[in-house]
């Protein structure tokens, strides 16, 4: 039975790799400082024997006992609003918990795929975005803490490759949305979910006419798990590039929900990329993974997870408070 650990298990993308993995007949171990994941998107998994869950910050020292096949690095936060407000935590979980993860992967002499974002793309100036692109980032800007994490993130693990020969995978995640989402985490797809079923304004930033292509999370899964078991090493883009401006988006969300919302607009954030669209040629050919769900199908599915909410989850406002973490 391979040994799979997933770090970061208790938020979106981890708790969705946690079902996988287990369903591929992996013993895995789920790890997570709970800052931004949530247990109930793994409670599912506890009585199973094949499932172990670990509290732990991996931007400490990783120690685990035994053999380990397989580690996945998707502990970080993901939202611009969590990077805003934790943003230590998110230079360190790229930079240093990248770091102690290769070294247990190194140790364990395990493979590691580690996370990492169409946001190394910054504001792109090359549309649709390939793996070849340098990206313009901003080092200085408010998204810097995250795009300059997961840049840090690439060159280390591509500088253990290179020079100890380790087993690595990395791949560029562009927008994914589905179950689990946290509902106020200021990612687009929960917030208009939210705004929607709350019977409020939809709120668009800027005119609205940025773009976005959004990946539904089984096919995202799907592209996950084929890179990992594959033997490229080199960057592959995990994305659907079915783009959409953001107010095509909103409105598209008003007709979905049956809800006669209206559509007010607020500032754009800045360093809001512009434009973001994947091209997905090389995990075409060297993955045989294209998209397989229409972002129509995956709305509704979504919209279906967002209605089974407690009233009470439904009208929480942003409930996570990192004032504790003063930065640490
Ligand atoms: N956005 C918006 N209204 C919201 C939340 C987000 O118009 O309530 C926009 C945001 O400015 C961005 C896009 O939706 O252009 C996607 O935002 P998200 O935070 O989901 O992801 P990212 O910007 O990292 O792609």
């Amino acid at each position: 039975m391979k040994k799979t650990l997933i770090t970061g298990a208790a938020g979106f993308l981890g708790s969705h790799l946690c079902d996988r993995f287990i369903a591929e007949g992996h013993h895995v171990i789920a790890m997570d400082n709970l800052i931004t994941g949530d247990l109930k998107n793994i409670e599912h998994l506890f009585p199973l024997e094949h499932f172990e869950f670990h509290h732990h910050d991996v931007s400490t020292f990783v120690h685990l006992g035994g053999n380990l096949d397989y580690i996945l690095h998707f502990a970080s936060p993901a939202s611009p609003i969590d990077y805003l407000k934790i943003p230590i935590e998110t230079l360190k979980v790229g930079s240093l918990g990248t770091l102690n993860l290769l070294g247990l992967a190194k140790n364990k002499n395990a493979r590691i795929l580690v996370a990492s974002t169409s946001e190394v793309y910054g504001d792109p100036l090359v549309h649709p975005q390939n793996e070849e692109y340098y990206g313009n980032v901003s080092p200085i800007g408010p998204r810097g803490v995250y795009d300059e994490a997961k840049r840090f993130m690439e060159s280390i693990t591509m500088a253990y490759h290179r020079h100890h020969g380790l087993d690595t995978r990395i791949v560029r995640i562009f927008n994914t949305y589905g179950s689990r989402m946290r509902l106020n985490d200021g990612r687009v797809v929960p917030a208009f979910m939210g705004q929607a079923l709350r019977g409020e304004d939809l709120t668009v930033f800027g005119d609205g006419s940025q773009t976005r292509s959004f990946t539904y999370i089984d096919d995202q899964v799907e592209g996950i798990y084929r890179l990992l078991m594959s033997d490229y090493v080199e960057p592959i883009n995990i994305g659907n590039p079915d783009e959409t401006t953001i107010l095509e988006f909103a409105q598209e969300i008003i007709k979905l929900t049956g809800t006669d919302q209206k559509i007010v607009y607020k500032p754009l954030p800045k360093d809001d990329p512009l434009q973001r669209q994947p091209d997905i040629s090389r995990a075409k050919e060297i993955l045989e993974w294209e998209p397989q769900v229409h972002r129509s199908e995956g709305l509704k599915k979504v919209f279906e997870y967002f209605k089974s909410l407690t009233p009470e989850e439904l009208h929480r406002k942003e409930h996570r408070d990192f004032s504790h973490l003063n930065g640490k």
